[in-house]
C-alpha cells in the first residue's frame, strides 16, 4: 500500500479514541461481503481501502502475508486500533468466527447512546 505522512494525519482525523481503548472510525464505512458487518473505508492515493487495514499497514507496520487474516481482538469491526488487530491464519479466523455469536459486533462496555445515530447511519464519503 502506498501512503505518506499526510495520509496518516488525515486518517487520524476520523479516529475517535474511546475510553475502552478502541479507535472508533467516524469516516466513511461499508458493509463486509461475507459477514455484513460495518467496516471503515478510507481513500488513499485514489484507492479505497479498509480503514483497519490502513491502520495496520501505515501505523502498525504490519502487512499481511498470503493466507493471513486480521482479527479484531475487541470484536468491534469499526475499531481501527492496530493494537486490537491480531494477525491470524485463515483457519484460526474461521474458528473464532464460529465461536462468536452472530451480531456480537459491539464490545459490551460501549453504551448504545455513545453510538446512537452515528454507527449504523449511511456512510459519508470521506472529505478530502
Ligand atoms: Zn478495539
Amino acid at each position: 500500500m502506498t501512503f505518506d505522512e499526510d495520509d496518516i494525519t488525515r486518517f487520524m482525523r476520523y479516529v475517535d479514541k474511546l475510553p475502552n481503548g478502541c479507535w472508533f472510525w467516524t469516516g466513511a464505512r461499508s458493509r463486509g461481503k461475507g459477514n455484513r458487518k460495518w467496516y471503515g473505508s478510507f481513500r488513499v492515493k485514489g484507492k479505497v481501502v479498509r480503514a483497519h487495514r490502513f491502520a495496520c499497514d501505515a501505523i502498525g507496520g504490519n502487512t499481511l502475508k498470503r493466507g493471513e487474516h486480521r482479527d479484531h481482538t475487541c470484536c468491534f469491526s469499526l475499531c481501527v486500533n492496530p493494537d486490537h488487530l491480531e494477525i491470524v491464519s485463515r483457519e484460526e479466523n474461521q474458528r473464532r468466527k464460529m465461536a462468536r455469536k452472530v451480531g456480537a459486533a459491539l464490545p459490551e462496555d460501549l453504551s448504545a447512546t455513545t453510538l446512537a445515530g452515528g454507527l449504523f447511519g449511511p456512510g459519508q464519503e470521506a472529505a478530502e
